[in-house]
């Protein structure tokens, strides 16, 4: 029964999410003395990597940066196995956060924030909380923050059929949690839609299995070999030395991660062709994201993005045994402008597996038709299949807040907020919306950085401006229009000067049939977006109005 919840009740910051945002978040409340709550609808913490139990999920930055600085005595006493952590790695770490910071007794999970909106009078937020049998709560909070992730609303094509499919079908972002994810596929014929990071990831592990398995593929992915391995335990021993000094390193990074392999300050176009390869090459085999920076330029000058482009096609050409295959795995938009896959389990070898099978159903090719009782008809052909895997991605960024009843001040609705694409100011804060705050949502640099950095820098900033609200008696901070708008022109100025513009990518909103196609992420690099934050803080949170 759902009840009316009054201020004297009530918390100082609600958190929706328990994953890594959520928890730092909570741990962060708390440290300042704020009474906070996180709710999260799994009935474990994790957040993305609760849900992503797909075979072969495994993160793609390095284990030693996609992890938590805030304590030193955490990040010297936690041990990674892999030098690229897999999932079950990546969880046992978040529970032991949760459970060596104490989080547990202030996170309910198997609830679900199901509606919330900003009280003016009483300067609160009242959300609705539903548990998993039902029941609703409504609690007041001064703030609130959406720690609920960018990429944590399944995005299921409207495939038409898909309900008469008589096989199984299972999305990876939403996988069955039957023995840790390991969904048997021995002995199936299985058809795999989807060839971003999580199909990349997916399709090796489920060829090993499968009796047959047909990808199917609107646009090829690049992929660059991760050189996943057991952790070095002397690179491991020589960050530990001196993790400080790593993560400021990082810091001090665009992306927040790669220091020890920074950009080439040359540009791809100055190099000669032997040079270019040699470089290319050597970043090769590095593996990972440094590919990007072979050169400073592949990510702003489409020639020299062709150049890193071309030499990945001639590695794909070179491993792929069958020409017609290499050509149609072959890349033609700019690398880099959706996110780069980074691969550890050989994804362009198993094409020449003889059980796997690469359908072109590209717009200019073939697009899937229908899904019958049976199987996938694209192309004219039907192919019969036991299961269907969507590794089809996500509602990226604003998917999950879209979904809600969120409503601001005088009732705003977010949904008519952001019906052109989501405003906000710093990524940190929405006009119409006081006292809600973002983490690792869009307008910020979350997406191209380690994403834990991004998130530890977010939650920092906001446990210093509710202190600094208390401090000053201010009840309120909602960002001004006039700074939204100027952020907004910002984000897409940036982006102009990019490749990212120059394809169809979630960053843009353009894998959601009908969604605004809005740049939504910030491209300027960590340290000027750490620096921008830092200036508003300091002039007394310029660009948001105070109450
Ligand atoms: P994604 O990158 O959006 O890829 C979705 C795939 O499904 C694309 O190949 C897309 O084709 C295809 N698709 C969508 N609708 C389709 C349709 N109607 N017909 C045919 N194909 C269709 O999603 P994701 O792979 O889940 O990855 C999303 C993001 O999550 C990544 O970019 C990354 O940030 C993160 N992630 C990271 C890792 C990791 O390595 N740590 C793993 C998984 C996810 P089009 O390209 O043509 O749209």
């Amino acid at each position: 029964m759902s009840s009316q919840a009054t201020a004297g009740e009530g918390l100082d910051v609600l958190v929706v999410g328990a994953g890594f945002g959520g928890l730092y978040m909570l741990h962060k409340a708390r440290t300042l003395g704020l009474r906070a709550l996180a709710v999260d609808a799994a009935p474990g913490v994790g957040g993305t990597w609760y849900h992503n139990r797909y075979p072969g999920a495994r993160v793609d930055v390095q284990s030693l940066e996609y992890s938590y600085s805030f304590s030193e005595e955490l990040q010297q006493a936690w041990h990674w196995n892999e030098r690229y952590a897999a999932r079950p790695e990546l969880l046992r770490y978040a529970n032991h956060v949760a459970d060596r910071f104490a989080l547990r007794d202030r996170i309910r999970l198997e609830t679900r924030l199901v509606a919330a909106r900003w009280d003016e009078a009483l300067a609160r937020w009242q959300a609705t909380l539903r548990a998993a049998d039902g029941s609703e709560q409504c609690l007041a909070a001064r703030f609130m923050v959406m720690a609920s992730g960018p990429l944590s609303t399944p995005y299921m094509p409207a495939f038409p059929g898909l309900e008469r499919f008589k096989g199984r079908v299972l999305h990876t972002a939403a996988w069955p949690h039957e023995d840790q994810g390991a969904v048997d596929f021995s002995g199936q014929r299985v058809g795999v839609i989807g060839t971003g990071s999580s199909g990349v990831q997916v399709i090796p592990q489920i060829a090993k299995q499968a009796r047959r398995l047909t990808v199917f593929q609107r646009t090829p992915a690049y992929v660059v070999p991760a050189h996943n391995g057991p952790l070095d335990a002397e690179w491991e021993r020589r960050v530990k030395a001196d993790y400080a000094g790593f993560r400021a390193r990082s810091r001090a990074m665009r992306t927040g991660f790669g220091s020890e392999h920074p950009p080439h300050m040359k540009s791809a176009l100055a190099a000669s062709a032997e040079e270019r390869e040699a470089r290319f090459e050597a970043r090769w085999r590095i593996g990972g994201f440094a590919f990007l920076g072979t050169f400073y330029d592949l990510m702003i000058d489409e020639r020299a993005n062709a150049l890193a482009a071309e030499f990945v096609r001639g590695k794909i050409r070179s491993t792929v045994r069958d020409p017609e295959v290499a050509a149609r795995l072959s890349p033609t938009y700019p690398i880099g402008c959706k996110r780069l896959c980074v691969d550890s389990a050989g994804y362009y070898e198993t094409f020449n597996l003889p059980q796997v099978e690469l359908v072109d159903v590209s717009g200019g090719g073939r697009p899937i038709e229908f899904i019958t009782e049976r199987g996938v008809v694209a192309g004219g052909r039907e192919h019969e299949l036991d299961a269907l895997v969507l590794a089809t991605g996500f509602d990226a960024v604003t998917g999950t807040l879209m979904r809600l009843p969120l409503q601001g001040r005088g009732g705003l609705r977010i949904q008519d907020k952001w019906a052109g694409g989501p405003l906000n100011y710093l990524g940190l804060g929405t006009a119409g919306f006081p006292n809600l705050f973002h983490v690792a949502g869009a307008g910020s640099t979350a997406a191209f950085t380690s994403v834990i950095l991004s998130i530890e820098h977010h939650v920092d900033w906001i446990g210093d401006c509710i202190t600094w609200l208390d401090t000053q008696g201010h009840k309120s901070i909602e960002a001004e229009e006039d700074a939204e708008a100027a952020w907004m022109a910002h984000m897409l100025e940036l982006a102009r000067h990019t490749v990212f513009l120059g394809c169809e990518s979630w960053y843009l909103g353009a894998n959601i049939p009908g969604k605004p196609r809005v740049f939504m992420a910030l491209v300027g690099g960590f340290p000027a977006y750490a620096e921008q934050c830092a200036e508003v803080a300091a002039n007394g949170y310029a660009g948001f109005r105070l109450r």
